[in-house]
């Protein structure tokens, strides 16, 4: 599926920056052939306004004179090599004198710039098709019109140099296709990696998931179904079932909540659904509700406060919720005469809340994967503890929805320190 999805990318892009060069390519090529011709056209009309101002009309006797025209006179060494023909035409377009090849006796062209295929026939070999351009101009003296000229020259090298860019673009374009395909299949492979990333997950969790509601599902069929073939008419045999079958429904519950949690608050949270929190307030309302709890299990739970109320800008009830994960679980992994203290303090832009506790900590290589969903140290004594490796995963949802940040520090042994960083008001 990914390898398919990368090859589509890798085509479309292939397809939309080939498209695009070949394009540019063509530009390219058309945007040559204009400049060849209009450098041709220049050095053309150059050549042919020397010859016309030197071609002489006698108004008086209504005679002209080419005699000092270079290529059409006998008196002017030749202009240059490059015109292949010159020819003069009166007024009338009658063919007066001409240079080259022999022309047609009457004016074909009309006035300008015109490209023509001629036959250059030369005494031993075939005669060869060649291209030329060709410059029909009127020439006037004395605002009187007293001629056409007509010059040609071969397109011959500008033909040359535009085969030789064909040659340049037949090879570079397709090479550079070539690149840009690769390039493609490489990008695809990067954009394809957090997809990748993405439905590994999701099918671990999907996976994770199922495995956790499959035990306690078993566990319900069975006690349902012994109770069902049971003959026996203890009613407190009968009892202990059921209270097994709600025990184990309830954890489920619990599963299914925090599934539905993780689900249901993913990404930042939106600015509305922010309040201002006094975080004071809220770790002793917090102590207060686990003092009982702390007591039963011989733990000291105290409080470390800064003198001014410290507020950020949060949702109460997830915020609550992250911090309760936090100490339930200083609690939950903490022996009796354990002592786990909530502090808060200010850094910078930052609130600061700690959760420290002196139990049994946790070791180094299960540090990098402790928020992971389903990730648990001890399998079994999480079981026993009730958990289900989610309210780590839980609380680092709730602070990075909050734009903050959650971080241990833990050693076998000696205690861990949960911290959150959230931005002040
Ligand atoms: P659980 O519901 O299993 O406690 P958590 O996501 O809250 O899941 O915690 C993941 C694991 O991290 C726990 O299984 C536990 O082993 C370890 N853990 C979390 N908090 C502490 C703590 N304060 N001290 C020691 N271990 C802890």
């Amino acid at each position: 599926m990914f390898n398919r999805s990368r090859s589509n990318l890798a085509l479309w892009f292939t397809l939309t920056m080939g498209s695009i060069l070949v394009v540019f390519a063509g530009v390219l090529y058309y945007q040559k052939v204009l400049d060849e011709l209009e450098d041709l056209d220049r050095l053309l009309y150059q050549k042919s306004r020397v010859m016309a101002v030197n071609a002489k009309y006698d108004l008086r006797q209504g005679q002209l004179d080419l005699e000092n025209v270079p290529l059409l006179g006998s008196n002017l060494p030749p202009l240059g090599s490059e015109l292949v023909h010159a020819r003069w035409y009166d007024t009338k377009g009658q063919l007066v004198q001409f240079f080259g090849t022999t022309p047609r006796a009457h004016l074909t062209m009309t006035p300008g710039f015109h490209t023509i295929k001629t036959a250059l026939h030369s005494s031993r070999a075939m005669p060869t098709v060649i291209w030329l351009r060709q410059l029909t101009l009127p020439v006037y003296q004395d605002n009187l019109l007293i001629g056409y000229l007509e010059v040609a020259m071969p397109l011959t090298s500008t033909q040359n140099d535009l085969a030789q860019l064909r040659l340049v673009l037949l090879v570079t374009v397709p090479v550079t296709l070539g690149i840009i395909g690769l390039a493609g299949w490489f990008l695809g492979g990067l954009a394809m990696q957090p997809i990748r990333q993405t439905y590994e997950q999701l099918q671990r969790f999907t996976a994770d998931a199922s495995h956790e509601l499959r035990s306690p599902l078993a566990a319900v069929i069975s006690n349902a179904q012994y109770g069902l073939l049971s003959t026996s008419s203890n009613p407190a045999q009968q009892r202990q079932r059921y209270e097994k079958i709600v025990d184990i429904a309830k954890s489920m519950s619990f599963l299914i909540n925090n599934l539905l949690f993780l689900a249901r608050h993913e990404g930042r949270l939106p600015p509305q659904s922010l309040q201002a929190v006094d975080l004071n307030n809220l770790l002793i309302q917090l102590a207060d509700n686990y003092v009982t709890q702390a007591d039963a299990q011989h733990i000291t739970l105290t409080c470390e406060l800064p003198p001014d109320n410290v507020k950020v800008q949060a949702e109460l009830d997830l915020l609550c919720q992250a911090v309760v994960n936090l100490v339930s679980n200083a609690c939950k992994y903490t022996n009796a005469d354990g002592k786990v203290l909530l502090r808060l303090f200010t850094q910078s832009r930052e609130a600061v809340i700690q959760v420290v506790d002196n139990g049994i900590g946790i070791p180094e290589t299960d540090l990098p994967h402790i928020f992971e969903r389903f990730y648990r140290v001890d399998k079994k004594r999480s079981r026993k503890t009730g958990g289900f490796g989610l309210g780590l995963a839980i609380a680092q949802q709730i602070i990075q929805a909050h734009g903050g940040e959650i971080s241990v520090k833990s050693a076998v042994g000696e205690g861990s320190t949960f911290q959150i960083v959230l931005p002040l008001k």
